[in-house]
């Protein structure tokens, strides 16, 4: 029986590859411009770390963990998340002894046990990013800032920045008691999940989907009304540094996020382009998490791209697919000798050439370079070699020109120079002629 990837897990094959470098460079030039610095993680831990970091009572620690024994016994989970094995690294390494400021960031996939379905699945990227060390809402403001302007140099449109305060664990408890106490009034419109999470985590039942469970929400009280002065005036000043800095966002009182370790400022970028799954990224700060995990009392903020996500949303004109520079296309003999040393040139140049390697005829090998998208077809021909010429073809505009081999790969370079520009800004491949 031939095998199968497993459900929630996906290939990502070269003809999407250049969207996901694409990204990933972007990212990398952004966070970096910004201060920030890469830091790679294990994708396994102790199960401990992120029973701890992200609390129990949540979707992901309750039911969507890869959790395994291991030979020695150890109870180990395969990363759900970054942050808190971001929060162990820092710890672990006692980067604060360095510098109490830990700008971070970190790519890479993650793994939880969801129902697949477009959108979701279980197997996942992310781009994180956190900042360790400071509370000052300025901090908070300089991460969104660097999202949206990453989300826009990526080419996303029709985003919307919502925000949002959860307070902290001084105020949120009685705002905790006050929402379950009106939504155990409705507690028979809610959902077998949202019963259970009426005891264990009733801000919980705002991410559910279900219809009653929505409408029993509706009118809840909201959390803003219940922070304390000291959450109120962070808040406050993280609104005032956004809007310093040009940024729209909207107000939605309902986004809790689904982790516990949140703390004061929470924030999404929902997309209208996408479907029921429609958040992009989504992130905050967490004053608590360091502590959870048995640390330094160490506050922190930083948010996740779910690149799938981000990907599906690329603009649709631009065109992230390497194409062959040139196609060699050697008629026998002597030529198929040239066409080997040549290839092998042109490679060291950095130029992306092909050749046949089955001896087809001109017209099979056109059609492969053809197929292929080559931007130019070389043609070397027995009796053109002998008079040291080879024929270049422009296979968009279709003109040819005979060339002296010993100009060849000067003149190849100058032509394909602007275009090799392009290709290290490849989101203006489509523009080359
Ligand atoms: P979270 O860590 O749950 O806050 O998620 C951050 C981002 O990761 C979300 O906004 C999504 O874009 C993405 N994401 C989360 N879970 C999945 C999943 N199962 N499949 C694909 N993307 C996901």
């Amino acid at each position: 029986m031939e095998i199968k990837a497993i459900r929630g897990f996906n290939d990502i094959l070269p003809d999407e590859i250049g969207k996901w470098q694409f990204v990933e460079k972007t990212a990398r030039e952004v966070f970096e411009g910004f201060g920030f610095s890469e830091i790679r993680i294990p994708i396994i831990e102790r199960t401990e770390l992120f029973s701890r970091g992200i609390g129990e009572a949540t979707d992901i620690v309750e039911k969507e963990m890869y959790t395994f024994t291991d030979k020695s016994g150890n109870s180990l989970t395969l990363r759900p998340e970054a942050t808190a094995s971001m929060a162990r690294a820092y710890l672990e390494h006692q980067l604060h002894t360095f510098d109490p400021v830990a700008k971070l960031y970190c790519i890479g996939p993650m793994f939880r046990y969801e129902r697949p379905q477009k959108g979701r699945y279980r197997q996942f990227y992310q781009i994180d990013a956190e900042v360790f060390g400071v509370d000052n809402p300025m901090v908070d403001a300089e991460v969104i800032v660097m999202l949206i302007h990453f989300l826009e140099r990526v080419g996303l449109e029709k985003l919307e920045l919502q925000i949002n305060s959860l307070g902290c664990r001084k105020c949120r408890p009685r705002y905790r008691e006050e929402l379950k106490s009106f939504l155990t009034k409705k507690s028979f419109q809610l959902c077998e999940d949202c019963q259970r999470r009426l005891e264990t985590n009733p801000l919980r039942i705002f991410d559910c989907k279900v219809e009653t469970c929505q409408k029993a929400i509706a009118d809840a009280p909201k959390v803003l009304d219940f922070i304390d002065d000291e959450c109120q005036n962070h808040f406050g000043k993280v609104k005032e540094y956004l809007e310093a800095a040009g940024l729209t966002y909207i107000l939605n009182p309902r986004m809790v996020r689904g982790l516990d370790y949140y703390t004061r400022t929470a924030f999404e970028v929902v997309s209208y382009q996408l479907g029921s799954q429609n958040a992009v990224t989504g992130g905050g700060r967490y004053d608590d998490l360091f502590k959870d995990i048995g640390g330094l009392d160490v506050p922190g903020i930083g948010f996740a791209i779910g690149m799938e996500r981000l990907i599906s949303l690329l603009p649709k004109d631009k065109e992230f697919v390497q194409y062959p520079h040139l196609f060699i296309a050697a008629l026998g003999g002597e030529t198929n000798r040239e066409a080997y040393r040549l290839v092998n040139q042109l490679h060291l140049e950095g130029i992306r050439a092909e050749l046949d390697y089955e001896g087809k005829s001109l017209k099979s090998q056109m059609r492969r370079a053809d197929k292929l998208k080559a931007r130019y077809v070389l043609i070397l021909g027995e009796e053109e070699l002998k008079k040291g010429r080879a024929v270049l073809r422009n296979m968009k505009t279709k003109s040819q020109e005979e060339i002296p081999m010993k100009d060849l790969l000067d003149t190849l370079k100058a032509k394909l120079q602007q275009f090799s520009v392009k290709i290290n800004r490849m989101g203006d491949l489509a523009s080359e002629g």
